[in-house]
């Protein structure tokens, strides 16, 4: 259910894993996911057992139509009736109001200035690490009073460096972005690291209290990955604040 979860001066940061839930093969168990082909009663259902394993309000969980870009929205309560916009990052400064990222390999981005109470929640995968939408997110916060040096951030498990090979071009291309990102599979071929990359881009804006998770979504049974199964599940990682 919850694989890994702390709280730092009252910030709230939760990553699931794959089990516990209802969804049947190949979405088994906790698919939070509302994109993937699943059940949407399924998924309901998912979402309402995490919520109640985190500790908070399922109808105060803020979710994000991802796309790989940097966009970024500032709320302050769930989406009203009408498509939820198309944006890889999201920022309140309203406590209790959780933010969730669904991933399968990207990273999950979580951020907190539990000072001046404010959190965000990001996606960031190759694109987005490119696009800039980890720094998008802190520009946002810093808007909203944060500062860099308070914020807590926790990126959740994602594909490793060694496992995510891309052809040469594209590693290339995304190092003369985010050096750091620049990695090798361990069968010796170009990859991308895209979780270095992000925490590259945190220590260049003052961001230093930064954990990483262990955890290789690919390696690991416990964790949807979208490289590994293709039609597969959604992870979620939530932000949120006392
Ligand atoms: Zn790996």
């Amino acid at each position: 259910m919850i694989g890994q979860r702390d709280t730092v001066n009252g910030a709230h940061f939760g990553f699931t894993d794959r089990w516990g839930g209802v969804s049947a093969v190949p979405y088994e168990e906790l698919n939070l996911g509302g994109a993937v082909g699943d059940d949407p009663a399924a998924v309901t259902a998912n979402r309402d057992l995490a919520a109640k394993s985190l500790g908070v309000d399922p109808a105060r969980v803020v979710w994000m139509n991802q796309v790989h870009g940097a966009d970024v929205a500032v709320v302050d309560g769930p989406w009203g009736d009408g498509p939820v916009p198309r944006v890889d990052a999201i920022v309140t400064a309203e406590r209790g109001l959780a933010l969730a990222v669904l991933t399968a390999d990207c990273v999950p981005v979580l951020l907190a200035d539990p000072a001046v109470g404010v959190v965000a929640a990001a996606h960031a995968g190759r694109p987005g690490l490119v696009a800039g939408v980890v720094p998008a997110a802190v520009r946002a916060m810093t808007e909203l009073g944060a500062d860099p040096a308070r914020i807590t951030a926790r990126t959740g498990p994602a594909v490793c460096g060694r496992c995510y090979e891309v052809p040469e071009d594209m590693r290339a291309e995304v190092a003369a972005v985010e050096p750091a990102a620049y990695a090798e599979t361990s069968w010796g071929t170009p990859a991308v690291d895209v979780s270095a990359g992000v925490h590259a881009q945190l220590e260049r804006l003052g961001v230093r209290d930064r954990a990483q998770s262990p955890v290789c979504t690919l390696e690991s049974k416990d964790h949807f990955s979208y490289r590994r199964d293709r039609t597969t599940g959604r992870l979620a990682g939530y932000v949120w604040l006392d």
